[in-house]
């Protein structure tokens, strides 16, 4: 029989992977939640500058050999990632839903999305193929080749722990990078097994590495002169704040920040189909989603046809914990969350938005202490309210009136945001009026989350992108290399002249 000292549960401390190996962290630590169960679920190291130095050290020693390996060997570490992942995909998915708090199946479909941009990556020497031109001028040919840009680093959100991660290393991996992985301090462990896959699957040590932390490690990232690059994926305050850091110290940078991704119920489109695909996008995951839809816009006289079928369908939902079948919906990622989701709920309450089905109350049995609220979904809600205007990343959706399409688009075009958005029609022209007219990065027709392959690239408009490229898909080749475009002539009579003209290649 153990003693009671033996049976307190010992939390697990996590450490960074270095280098090739696990280092413990010292210093300050940072606690990782169950939300499930409200418990501590492990405890995690936040790097301060000196840790944080040292992984950016470990990529930069890695840099030149892992640059100089031919793409070919690259692209087999990563069929052996890819083969690694697939066969920890439970183990995966499990920790996933342990700190995130999301369904299981959810986050197993998160991690085949992220298998997916290794799969894409597994084809990088066709995808770092340059081009040729023989001949440009006399005895001239001129060529152009793709190379690595150097270390990279990655900061990542809470909300997708494995697949945002992978949205880009395998690729700036790939394209003969190393890379310095921050995750989120809320779910780390995730990546924490990722970087023990790469290590089995062949990856020479330093050319992936993790570092757990907060503002401190990131701010060593964004200043560090050996970091050439840094790809982030979070909120909008801190997308800016690493764009504007980050270039400013001499850095490429893809910010991807929040959203409102709205969707635009026309009159004719069928209310029960555009109800159960809203169910999905708005409270899948509770809503935290940067491509969740937590805007309906309900043109003409679908508004009332809709909220008749969608109302019910909300005050239905099934909320309960991952470790048990049946649930549509997991609790929120911590208890602050929590607060402040349903704090917005307050807000709209006293902005005169009428809340049709209220969630703030629910409780689940047994998991009193976890982290889980019902769906909300407010009606007649006015453009010029906080609850409309503000992302809230919880189980809220927010239900607006508008007379006809084009009154729609100038909401969803008015809007700071623009990730994602779709249409629900039956129409060819409105859909075509839409997808022409919106300014958003990823468009959906009849399609709610119109989240892209791996062999597409993601990403915004407006507020929810800083920088120029999307990532993975071509643009994520893009990214983290340098183009280089070399002119060659092998002169075969006789020495050069001096040319003082612009050479015109004849
Ligand atoms: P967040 O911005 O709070 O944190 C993201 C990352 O930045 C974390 O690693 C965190 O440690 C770090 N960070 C936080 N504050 C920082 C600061 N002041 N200085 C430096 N680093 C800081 O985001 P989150 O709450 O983890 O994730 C949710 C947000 O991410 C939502 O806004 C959501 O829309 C967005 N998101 C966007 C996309 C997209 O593709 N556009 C995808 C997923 C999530």
């Amino acid at each position: 029989m153990s003693t009671a000292a033996e049976q307190t549960t010992v939390i697990p401390v996590l450490e960074h992977f270095i280098g090739g190996d696990f280092v413990a962290g010292s210093g300050t630590f940072g606690e990782v939640y169950n939300p499930a169960s409200g418990e501590i679920a492990a405890r995690a190291p936040l790097a301060d500058r000196e840790t944080s130095q040292r992984a950016i050290a470990a990529a930069h020693d890695a840099l030149a050999e892992w640059a100089a390996t031919p793409a070919l060997k690259r692209a087999r570490v990563m069929f052996r990632f890819r083969d690694l992942i697939e066969t920890h995909s439970d183990e995966l998915a499990a920790i996933i839903s342990r700190e995130h708090g999301k369904l299981y199946d959810d986050a197993l479909g998160e991690v085949i999305r992220g298998l997916e941009v290794v799969e894409f990556a597994c084809g990088i020497p066709q995808l770092l193929k340059g081009e040729f031109s023989e001949n440009v001028g006399t005895g001239i040919d001129s060529w152009s080749l793709r190379q690595p840009v150097g270390v990279c680093a990655g900061v990542t959100p809470f909300n997708f722990p494995a697949m945002v991660p992978m949205w880009m290393f395998p690729i700036a991996i790939a394209c003969g990078n190393t890379f310095v992985l921050k995750p989120s301090e809320k779910d780390p462990s995730a990546a924490l097994l990722l970087a023990r896959l790469l290590r089995k699957a062949g990856l020479p040590p330093g050319v992936f590495n993790v570092l757990n932390g907060a503002r401190d490690a990131v701010d060593t990232l964004l200043t560090d002169p050996r970091v050439a690059a840094v790809s982030f994926v979070g909120s909008t305050p801190v997308a800016e704040y690493i764009y504007t850091t980050a270039s400013t110290h001499g850095k490429r940078v893809q910010a991807l920040g929040g959203a409102k991704n709205h969707m635009v119920i026309m009159p004719d489109a069928d209310m029960e189909q555009a109800a159960r695909a809203l169910m999905g996008a708005a409270y899948g995951s509770a809503g935290e989603r940067c491509m969740a839809i937590s805007a309906a816009v309900a043109v003409g006289d679908a508004g009332d046809r809709l909220m008749q079928v969608l109302a019910p369908m909300v005050r239905d939902l099934k909320v309960g914990p991952s470790s048990a079948d049946g649930f549509e919906m997991g609790p929120l990622v911590t208890r602050e969350h929590l607060h402040k989701v349903r704090n917005y709920v307050d807000i709209g309450v006293a902005e005169g938005a009428e809340l049709v089905v209220d969630g703030r109350e629910m409780k689940v049995p047994g998991h009193e202490q976890g982290f889980f609220m019902g769906g909300c979904v407010f009606d007649h809600v006015s453009p010029s309210m906080r609850i409309y205007n503000e992302e809230i990343f919880g189980p809220v959706l927010v239900v607006l009136r508008a007379e006809n399409l084009e009154r729609a688009l100038s909401l969803v075009n008015g809007h700071e945001f623009g990730n994602g958005t779709a249409i629900f029609t039956a129409d060819g022209r409105a859909a075509r009026q839409f997808t022409h007219g919106v300014e958003a990065g990823m468009v959906g027709i009849n399609v709610p989350i119109p989240v892209p392959m791996a062999f597409h690239s993601f990403g915004g408009w407006k507020r929810s992108l800083f920088g120029s490229l999307h990532v993975h898909g071509p643009d994520g080749v893009r990214f983290y290399t340098r183009l280089k475009t070399v002119t060659a002539r092998w002169p075969d009579q006789g020495p050069m002249s001096a040319e003082f003209t612009m050479p015109t290649m004849t």
